[in-house]
């Protein structure tokens, strides 16, 4: 393909030189579990949430575990208690509810945003639940006014999925509060899956949050339950992040604004240079930033679109074809009827959107589309 869709090596290639030697480093220190490199990651991601305690874990899903089952552990949620979730995101976010028995709600996005329609989250609500976990899916901040209101008027926990938005800014104008992704809510999971934003040469994730004793709780879990050696306060897990990946993140979290300011720039030549009514574009924020983890387009025949751009050298990807409740392995969990879900997963396209992509590609790739009829 002329227009690959993604090659981490060319991703990774501008911090070649500066990896290598991090992980060198590593690999002379004789630390291989623990030590500086987790503890500078943890000290430069908080200083990128806002201040929030941060436990380095092994990814994303174990994040996301972790972070649920600790807020069992801590009596903050109680099994059996209903977390409202978009039915469109990656099956990871609802794994995790399960795996602490929780109960998933799984709602519809709004079409524009992708992300939760906060308007409707009311549908939702029954006598049992308890949280609300916001996906901000492609990098898009999923947060607003009606959804931090009907957190606090419902006495709900606000839970991230901050996998796929690290950078990303909320719209919080006259909301006095944080407006970062991943400080948003009661406690934020992060994964450094190699293809994210920020990735990591391997699997890695993180847990971020502003209460401390739920902070504690994660990292004794990630740790076999321990809250000191040898000394087992839970029937725990081994979910430590490896100090190699941690060295790898920690050259690399100090890109994280150039990493999304090229996503943007190629952002921008699409949302500028795509004119197709065959197509729909990706809605832009009013304020705050996007950090464009995915960039999707919408078309009513998407296979037709996707085969013609792959004739023309495009590659591209479809996140996500199933969603959750069509999966096999979850298609028992009860739920509302989901058409606009499950029109959306006949319907995204995600086109390239790396270092991949050169912003001369980019055009050419609108052009392409321009052409598409
Ligand atoms: C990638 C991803 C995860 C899981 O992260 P891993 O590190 O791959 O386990 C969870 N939620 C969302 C929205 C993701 O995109």
């Amino acid at each position: 393909m002329k227009y690959p869709f993604l090659n981490l090596a060319d991703a990774n290639a501008p911090y070649l030189a500066e990896i290598q030697e991090a992980i060198a480093r590593v690999a002379a220190s004789g630390r291989y579990i623990g030590g500086e490199e987790n503890q500078l990651f943890e000290s430069n991601l908080s200083e990128m949430t806002a201040g929030a305690h941060i436990v380095a874990v092994s990814n994303g899903l174990d994040a996301l575990r972790l972070m649920m089952r600790a807020l069992v552990i801590t009596g903050k949620l109680n099994k059996g208690d209903e977390v409202i979730v978009p039915a469109n995101t990656y099956v990871a976010t609802i794994l995790a509810i399960i795996d602490a028995e929780l109960t998933p709600v799984l709602a519809e996005p709004s079409p524009v945003t992708h992300n939760l329609d906060t308007d409707r989250l009311a549908e939702y609500l029954t006598p049992l639940t308890r949280a609300v976990m916001a996906v901000h899916l492609y990098g898009r901040p999923c947060f607003d006014s009606s959804l931090r209101d009907f957190c606090l008027s419902k006495n709900l926990l606000l839970l991230e999925d901050n996998a796929q938005a690290i950078g990303a800014v909320a719209e919080t104008e006259g909301l006095n509060q944080s407006a970062i992704t991943g400080s948003l809510g009661h406690a934020a999971a992060f994964s450094f899956y190699p293809t994210k934003n920020i990735g990591a040469m391997g699997d890695a994730g993180a847990v971020a949050t502003f209460d401390s004793q739920l902070a504690a709780a994660v990292r004794a879990l990630a740790n076999y339950g321990s809250d000191r050696r040898y000394h087992n306060i839970y029937a725990g897990f081994n979910c430590r992040m490896d100090p190699i990946q941690a060295a790898v993140l920690n050259v690399k979290l100090a890109h994280l604004d150039d990493e999304n300011r090229y996503r943007q720039r190629l952002a921008d030549t699409y949302l500028f240079g795509i004119k197709n009514p065959l197509v729909t574009l990706p809605a832009e924020l009013n304020q705050g930033r996007q950090v464009w983890h995915q960039f999707v387009i919408r078309s009513n025949n998407r296979d037709r679109l996707r085969r013609y751009l792959a004739d023309n050298g495009v590659q591209t990807d479809i996140h996500y074809a199933t969603p959750p409740h069509l999966q096999p392995a979850l298609n028992h969990l009860p739920h509302a009827p989901l058409p606009i879900t499950e029109r959306l997963a006949d319907e995204v396209i995600s086109l390239p959107i790396t270092r991949t992509t050169s912003p001369t590609q980019a055009e050419e790739i609108a052009a392409i589309i321009n052409n598409y009829q």
